[in-house]
């Protein structure tokens, strides 16, 4: 019998489910709804956009609705729910000013996550560049003219996005409340990031909380003002973080967790309602090492957590196996990466830890383009399991990050790991590779 697979959300969670979910059942009626243009688009890739990297901003989406519509999905764009009867099995849509019903059988929501702005006079007037096309309305006006931007927040959106306003020729400044750059590392690592913003010509300003964006009659921004300063600011781009977009399903009844996204189990099935699944950057997922559930907003976790709900929506059985917080960006002349859990996060949990951080080359010293990498590690005291891992460095230091998170994953130990057959030649590492060389280094210590 062919049934109805409803999403809500048409990026990355909604759009994985729809297709693994065609793949899977050819008769299935699939019809996802997205609120805005596009469909499949990276948000991961607008700094590159604003930056100029990437001249098309129609480069970004992976998919369009037509494409998606020429696989057998129904999409619907420029159509936003409403509204979820669980009873009924029936969504309230919004498009064109019509609102109708859609029945489901099976849903997946896939709803993302929606900006937290800084609650200060000034701020509602400031576009979010989190879709493609806020990144086109950036672009443009960055076309028109401006010589100062205000970056406010300094995690990694903040940063990649000051970086896109430099090449852009602006002078920038970046505001954080924060004694630190990018909150999810540990502050001494943190600090290179900083030295690397800086070096490009990034004004960092930290401990200082915005307390207004000044506008002019049109509501460009002029100013922005702080307790101890006023930074001029042709350009305001607000990077303070995101919450999980939950209002329309925690209206129906769905359950929230403790971390304020949706609770899903390991087949991302919410708890009590067969056949409603919810995916992406709107659930919280079981973090392997802190035990416990957290909303990290992820491409990587929403992308794989799509394709369960799908496959689970078509009458499959997968199972998504948690996250460690693996994440990888390159800010300025650095490469950037974290897995596990830092210092900060240990602590906070109550998890007691050795650590250790080493300086390195990233290829053999004597070969061109070698550079600083650092590696810090933590442990578990006495049996030395890894616990977390974070890597600033030029070129090549980042992606080691993904031998660390195997190394977690699997729970190795730091002195299994120094003696892991990792590779060498000169152009790529030391003999020595610097992963190798910290783990020996938080062995000492274990
Ligand atoms: C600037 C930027 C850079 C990033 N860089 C990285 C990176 O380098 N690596 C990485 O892993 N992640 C990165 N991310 C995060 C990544 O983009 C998100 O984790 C991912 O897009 C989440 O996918 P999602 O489908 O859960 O949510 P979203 O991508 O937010 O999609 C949700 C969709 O649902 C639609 N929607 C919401 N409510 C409704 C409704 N009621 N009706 C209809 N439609 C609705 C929204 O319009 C939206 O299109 C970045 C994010 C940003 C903003």
């Amino acid at each position: 019998m062919t049934t109805r697979l409803a999403i809500i959300g048409g990026d990355a969670g909604g759009m994985s489910a729809a297709s693994i979910a065609r793949r899977r059942d050819e008769d299935l009626e699939i019809v996802a709804f997205e609120r805005g243009e596009h469909t499949s688009y990276s948000a991961c890739g607008i700094p590159y956009y604003v930056a100029g990297l990437v001249e098309d901003a129609g480069r970004l989406i992976a998919r369009s609705p037509q494409q998606h519509r020429d696989r057998g999905i129904d999409v619907r764009t420029c159509c936003e729910v409403l509204g979820i009867d669980l009873d009924a099995r029936m969504l309230t849509v919004r498009a064109d000013d019509r609102e109708s019903s859609e029945p489901f059988d099976q849903l997946v929501i896939a709803t993302g996550a929606e900006p937290v702005l800084p609650n200060v006079p000034g701020a509602e007037a400031i576009e979010p560049a989190r879709t493609v096309d806020a990144g086109e309305r950036l672009r443009a006006a960055l076309d028109r003219g401006g010589r100062c931007a205000v970056v406010v927040g300094a995690g990694y959106i903040g940063l990649e996005m000051a970086e896109a306003l430099v090449s852009q020729g602006l002078n920038v400044t970046m505001i954080e409340a924060a004694p630190q750059v990018m909150g999810t590392l540990d502050a001494d690592m943190a600090a290179h990031v900083q030295e690397a913003a800086e070096g490009t010509g990034i004004r960092v300003v930290l401990n200082e909380g915005v307390e207004e964006i000044v506008t002019d009659a049109s509501g460009a921004p002029t100013e922005v003002r702080t307790a101890s300063g006023t930074y001029p600011a042709d350009h305001v781009v607000i990077g303070t973080g995101a919450r999980p977009a939950v209002k329309l399903a925690a209206d129906a009844g769905l359950a929230l967790g403790d971390s304020g996204a949706l609770a899903v189990d390991d087949h991302q099935r919410c708890p009590g309602h067969d056949g409603v699944f919810a995916a992406g950057d709107c659930v919280e997922s079981h973090h392997r090492v802190l035990d416990k559930a957290v909303n990290i907003q992820l491409g990587t976790h929403a992308n794989k957590q799509g394709r369960i709900a799908g496959t689970n929506a078509t009458g499959g059985d997968a199972r998504f196996p948690g996250v460690i917080g693996t994440a990888v960006s390159k800010i300025c002349r650095y490469e950037v990466a974290r897995t596990g859990i830092g210092e900060r996060e240990a602590q906070r949990a109550g998890i007691e830890v050795v650590c250790a951080t080493i300086e390195d080359r990233t290829r053999a010293g004597y070969y061109p383009g070698a550079g600083p990498i650092w590696v810090k590690l933590l442990a578990e005291p006495g049996t030395g399991r890894l616990l977390g891992g974070q890597i600033v460095g030029v070129e090549g230091a980042a992606k080691r990050i993904d031998v660390l998170a195997t190394a977690i994953w699997t729970g190795l130990a730091v002195d299994e790991l120094a003696l892991l057959d990792l590779s060498y030649a000169p152009p790529f590492s030391g003999v020595y590779d610097p992963l190798l060389i910290a783990a020996r280094a938080t062995a000492k210590l274990a």
